[in-house]
């Protein structure tokens, strides 16, 4: 049956004042200003009087087997349910594996993406991982991205870190052109989606790779770019260049007093640095590891949860107005156009009924469809 959600501030992700949305199968059937008359047909209507409507996040990096792993076998994440993403409102997990392609499998990977996708949620997923040679499916990089529907990249591959291959100019240049092949084949965007480390190079190497080769820049798209001020200046230059960037929402105190930039200061910096805000997006790193210290030593390890994504949004809303559109584009429209998702990230007739529903004084999310399919309605998973 068609959902008709009445009274709810829209937000597409751009602001679009008081709206009804008509929801049919998996698809935003109609947005109007206006009374929406579906004439006899029977329809569910559900009044979002006071309560925001935007697009379900798409996060570009989560870790959804785990990850961690890098202090030994003691320090390995556990998985991500899907309760947790449905309660963080991401409704576009990309799962990656991370550091370690040895102890953890793509094949395991890909069958998480189908346990979540079974349940409801749009997943995806990169191929590789840190390491290169990378870890494939099929044992080729262009045809996993051909043969493997839910592949849509290559990720995260490390650069300008101790843990990464080390890649040469000429190395990432050929993993980068399978890539852009198999995504030229498949119709996918194809994108090389960088782990982005602490060394003094940072996107150095890309800029070496674009300068000696003809590939895009769009196919190289780099997260952590708050990590460090160095790389975040780099990464502001690529993206007036034309590509994409991302930054990563969870960190902890011990990494902001290291230099990290939070998430939302970064985003307003860029932007006012005159990076153009749509090639901006905020992704969590869900199951990322995140180290603990206490006087100094590593305690243990925590696992960023998807839930920063919602704290990111809640930290802008009802203090800094202007920022709150620019945050829901960068968990939304953005990512989504960065990955080539046509149908994710946005609230308008045709694209795909992944949507939100939250308190805008408290911050809390109430409801959240994904493909027209209600998943949480009033805080509870369904
Ligand atoms: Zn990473």
């Amino acid at each position: 049956m068609p959902v008709l959600i009445r009274n709810a501030q829209v937000f597409a992700p751009h602001a679009l004042g008081q709206c009804e949305v008509l929801l049919a199968g998996s698809r935003i059937a109609q947005v109007s200003s206006g009374k929406i008359d579906i004439g006899g047909s029977s329809l569910e209507v559900f009044d979002a009087a006071g309560r925001w409507l935007l697009p379900g996040f798409v996060d570009v990096l989560t870790h959804p087997c785990g990850g961690g792993g890098e202090g030994g076998f003691a320090n390995r994440t556990a998985e991500i349910s899907c309760e947790e993403f449905i309660r963080a409102g991401v409704t576009t997990p990309v799962g990656a594996l991370g550091t370690d392609s040895i102890a953890r499998k793509l094949e395991v990977l890909f069958g998480k993406v189908m346990e979540l996708r079974a349940r409801g949620l749009s997943a995806l997923m990169y191929n590789g991982s840190y390491r290169i040679p990378p870890a494939t499916l099929t044992g080729d990089v262009a045809r996993d991205l051909v043969l493997v529907e839910p592949v849509i990249g290559l990720g995260e591959v490390a650069v300008a870190d101790h843990r990464s291959s080390q890649p040469s100019v000429a190395e990432m240049c050929r993993l980068a052109a399978d890539v852009h092949l198999g995504g030229t084949l498949s119709g996918k965007r194809g994108v090389v989606f960088l782990h982005m480390g602490d060394g003094q190079d940072g996107l150095g190497l890309i800029e070496r790779v674009l300068e000696s080769s003809d590939l895009p820049r769009r196919l190289f798209y780099p997260t952590h770019i708050n990590r460090r001020r160095g790389l975040f200046e780099q990464a502001i230059e690529h993206v007036k260049a034309g590509g994409y960037a991302d930054i990563t929402a969870s960190t902890t105190p011990e990494l902001l007093a290291a230099g990290d930039l939070r998430a939302v200061e970064a985003l307003r910096e860029a932007i006012a640095a005159g990076a153009p805000a749509e090639r901006l997006s905020l992704s969590s790193d869900a199951g990322g590891s995140l180290p603990l210290y206490r006087d100094g030593e590593l305690v243990g390890l925590k696992s960023a949860p998807p839930s920063v994504l919602l704290g990111t949004l809640a930290e802008v809303m009802g203090s800094q107005e202007s920022l709150v559109e620019p945050v829901i584009a960068a968990l939304t429209r953005n990512p989504a156009a960065a990955l080539g998702l046509a149908g994710k990230g946005r609230v308008a007739a045709g694209a795909d009924a992944d949507l939100l529903l939250l308190e805008p004084d408290t911050g809390r999310l109430t409801d959240v469809f994904c493909l027209g399919r209600r998943l949480m309605s009033d805080g509870n998973i369904q």
